[in-house]
């Protein structure tokens, strides 16, 4: 094909890996790699997506060389004239698109979200009032016994956050995570009977831990969370109502989540990632009421060291398509999906964490096929379908083998698939399921060995690059 019958991306892309196969050829066939796997490969993976040339375009470039430590004109370098147009940029479009008060685009990720909201809440909750009572106006102005008991409060607070197994994330206070180290702890479930949150629960146990922080916000629930109550019992304790919406930032900003089940009018902080359900770059933003906006803006150098220009040039990229008309109509079809997923896998006799879904994913409880999620996730990957294990509530396998697989659309609706899709997909995971059976290692029982029946794998693998034939990625993209 000649470069006048290449689309401009195509030619944007092959110039590019023309420019790194010069220096280091090992990456520029990963990178090429890379595309054509994504490309022939299922992906139900909950937190993954795929984000728009433009949006990756804005990240792969000179931006990446700056320093900006510091807040939009306001900053400890000097130059920083054009990061200080695409971030105020990013923090608009995120402050428009969400209805929120500030926005905060430095975080280089969901984690690093977190951090900055948790420290937010407390130099406003423990520092700020510790400054007073000592009549200072700055840390560096304590007196060493006045900071040393400062250093003990800030490490002596409470959070209240939701069970890995009921689908909690590991940042909302989990000991291998630095914020269970931080935070003494404790956890809300779901209700063993029904899978749903147990908000009657929740308050009690709230009533008699008082935290200081009330963490909503999972990784693995399939159902919608009430904010609105989570910020009644909030507010009953006296904690501070922070949600991390990374799973579902997508679905908020599609306006699929309203009312009760949008955190923005509800939580005082909300953090998410912006590149799952939300189609962005790989990157964390920190929303806000006006009340926290001070301490959230010291996220530098609080936690964060220097801004990533390149990333937040493309957050403003990726949120300026989150506010087109389209976005909503792609935030709808991700929810229609894994309602089609879950239909689909409940008719071949699957068994589903709470009987279905009311958001992007779907949590398959894989022991009705005798299997572990381990196993499960191996043998769908042998058939090109990429998922990941996960946890069930009360998983009697733990963290490392599970019960479950987590499914999530928002990947394969941005491909285009839709709900006829789903039903064909259902099967093609039950038929992977159905035909697995546990293995043995060293003649011994085993949760991650696992037996394929005959020509299973194959057949599956077939099917499924036929589906995705009519639905190709990244199709303005040649590489030649
Ligand atoms: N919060 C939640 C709810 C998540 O699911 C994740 C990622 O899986 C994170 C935070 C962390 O995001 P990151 O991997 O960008 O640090």
């Amino acid at each position: 094909m000649s470069d006048a019958s290449l689309s401009s991306e195509s030619l944007a892309y092959r110039h590019a890996l023309d420019a790194i196969r010069a220096v280091e050829p090992a990456v520029a066939a990963a990178i090429g790699a890379e595309l054509h796997d994504q490309r022939e490969s299922l992906k139900l993976i909950a937190s993954e997506n795929y984000a728009s040339p433009a949006t990756l375009l804005a990240m792969g470039n000179w931006f990446s060389d700056k320093y900006a430590e510091g807040t939009v004109g306001r900053r400890f370098y000097a130059g920083c004239k054009n990061v200080d147009t695409v971030e105020a940029l990013a923090a608009e479009h995120a402050r428009e698109l969400f209805g929120a008060q500030h926005a905060y685009v430095q975080p280089h990720s969901g984690i690093d979200a977190n951090l900055v909201a948790f420290w937010a809440v407390l130099a406003q909750r423990v520092e700020s009032p510790a400054l007073a009572r000592a009549q200072a106006r700055h840390v560096n102005d304590l007196n060493e016994a006045d900071w040393a008991t400062l250093r003990r409060e800030l490490g002596d607070q409470r959070m209240l956050g939701m069970s890995l197994d009921a689908g909690g994330h590991l940042t909302h206070g989990f000991r291998p995570n630095i914020s269970g180290k931080m935070f003494e702890q404790r956890s809300y479930g779901t209700d063993p009977a029904t899978g749903l949150v147990d908000y009657d629960a929740l308050a009690t146990s709230a009533r008699e831990f008082r935290p200081l922080i009330i963490v909503a916000g999972y990784s693995a629930y399939p159902r919608l969370v009430n904010f609105r109550i989570m910020r009644e019992i909030a507010d009953e304790v006296g904690a501070t109502l922070m949600v991390d919406m990374a799973h579902f930032a997508g679905l908020v900003a599609g306006k699929v989540l309203t009312g009760d089940f949008d955190p923005i009018p509800h939580a005082q902080i909300v953090t998410t990632t912006t590149h799952k359900s939300l189609r962005g770059p790989r990157g964390g933003m920190v929303l806000c009421q006006t009340e926290l906006a001070e301490q959230v803006d010291r996220g530098c150098p609080m936690v964060l060291g220097g801004p990533l220009p390149h990333v937040m040039a493309a957050k403003a990229v990726a949120l300026a398509e989150a506010r087109r008309p389209e976005f909503r109509d792609y935030a709808q079809r991700i929810v229609d999906n894994a309602n089609a997923l879950a239909e689909g896998l409940l008719q071949r006799g699957a068994k589903l964490v709470t009987g279905g879904t009311d958001n992007h994913l779907v949590l398959l409880d894989v022991s009705s096929y005798g299997i572990t999620g381990r196993q499960a996730e191996s043998a769908l990957l042998d058939a090109n379908i990429v998922t990941n294990r996960n946890a069930v509530p009360q998983d009697g396998n733990g963290a490392w083998y599970t019960s479950g697989i987590r499914l999530g659309t928002p990947a394969l609706t941005t491909r285009g698939l839709g709900t006829a899709e789903m039903d064909q997909i259902a099967d093609l995971i039950h038929t992977v399921l159905a035909g697995t059976t546990p293995g043995t290692t060293g003649g011994k029982p085993s949760k991650a060995a696992y037996v394929l029946a005959d020509g299973v794998a194959d057949r599956v693998a077939g099917q499924t690059t036929d589906l995705l034939k009519g639905f190709p990625l990244y199709p303005t993209i040649d590489l030649g």
